[in-house]
């Protein structure tokens, strides 16, 4: 049984998948540069989460959006003066490229926000009809005042979103004769860059109401799983619960398990493309294996900060190595009963702990084990972690 936290009730809740399919919506890449560690970081926990699920036999919908219209992208586009069609094209291509090269267990649906456009509009309209949204001159806000549980998944106070709001991208485009600072756009008339026609005139959707829509639309409502960086708590994750909630009559809740992945951080910052203090993918893969890169990413706690530490990764080379070594190049095998496999097994189902995985796979591996014992634990090495 797997135990996993949920950052909406603030604790660790046996996972309980409400059909015979689990289904887990992960918020993906903005494509407009290279993807970096933290990038890496955060969509293997989900890789793991969903090999764990499945070699358990349980069977996974697992869906993953590219945002490939918005407010940064626009801004790269326009920077670098090239199209944001291509850019976008050209990073999303890169991205699946560094992400294959990690063994990354893909998504089964992988919808593009400019292709869902007909199903945002759906969405925004059928708030508006239920008496959420309002038009304004700019565009169709999201009224939070008229959902109550506005709130609970960050718990942060006004203020804190207030500021937090001011730092985003799109905040300039924000109609400020909205009712609130804190409602947000679900369609904004705009004029420049690209738009699409709506009942509410010409624009672009807001960025949350892409995920709620393509939720609806790929996995049904409500989820299982909903994941993503923490730093996408609030805004992005309290509106799509705000939007999801409200479309469904209020009654349920939009997602079972929240999982936030912690920052990966650089020299005590974080790394972040709007920042530039980044260490991609491809570079680091240049003197790392694939495997050693995932057990340098999967060392830490996913609800941790990671601190990128290049002595760590150097250990994380010759760790996985020397697991290669102590676990053998034998078959793999079911999962066994046996006291080393569930040892292993323990440390994943109690919230994820790959970190601890990995060492008791260290420490078993180089005990004198069973044949059967040593095949299950490289099917857990490499099925589930991917670092064999
Ligand atoms: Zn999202």
């Amino acid at each position: 049984m797997l135990w996993l936290y949920d950052t909406r009730r603030r604790g660790t809740f046996a996972f309980q998948p409400r059909a015979r399919t689990a289904t887990m919506y992960v918020c993906g890449v903005t494509p407009y540069d290279t993807t970096h560690l933290g990038h890496a970081r955060t969509f293997l926990v989900f890789d793991v989460l969903a090999r764990l699920l499945e070699t358990r036999g349980q069977r996974v919908r697992y869906a993953q959006n590219v945002t490939d219209v918005d407010e940064s992208i626009l801004q790269r586009a326009a920077k670098d003066k090239v199209s944001w069609r291509d850019l976008g094209r050209r990073e999303e291509r890169a991205f699946l490229q560094d992400m294959r090269r990690l063994g990354w267990r893909k998504p089964d649906a992988m919808p593009h926000a400019t292709r869902e456009i007909p199903a945002m509009i759906e969405l925004a309209e059928r708030l508006k009809r239920r008496g959420h949204a309002y038009e304004t001159p700019g565009g169709i806000y999201y009224d939070v005042s008229t959902f109550p549980r506005f709130g609970q998944l960050s718990r942060f106070s006004t203020p804190k979103m207030r500021r937090i709001l001011a730092s985003q991208d799109d905040a300039r485009l924000d109609d400020p004769s909205r009712r609130s600072p804190l409602d947000f756009a679900l369609w904004r008339r705009v004029t420049d860059g690209p738009t699409w026609p709506s009942p509410f005139g010409r624009g672009r959707p807001g960025w949350h109401l892409e995920c709620s829509a393509m939720c609806d639309r790929h996995l049904g409502f409500p989820i299982d799983i909903h994941g993503g960086g923490s730093d996408l708590i609030y805004p992005h994750h309290e509106c799509e619960t705000a939007q999801s909630e409200a479309a469904h009559g209020m009654r349920t809740r939009f997602v079972g398990h929240w999982v936030h992945v912690g920052p990966m951080r650089l020299d005590g910052a974080k790394m972040s493309k709007s920042d530039g203090n980044m260490v991609f993918v491809r570079d680091a893969l240049k003197n790392t294996s694939p495997q050693a890169l995932r057990l340098y990413l999967l060392d830490v706690h996913y609800r941790r900060p990671f601190d990128h530490d290049e002595e760590r990764l150097a250990r994380a080379r010759k760790r996985a190595a020397a697991l290669a070594e102590s676990l053998g190049r034998g078959r793999l095998g079911p999962l066994e009963k046996d006291a080393s496999t569930q040892d292993v097994l323990a440390a994943l189902e109690d919230d994820l702990h790959a970190e601890r995985a990995i060492r008791a796979l260290e420490r078993h591996s180089r005990r004198d084990l069973a044949p059967d014992s040593l095949a299950s634990l490289r099917t857990i090495a490499r099925k589930v972690l991917g670092i064999l």
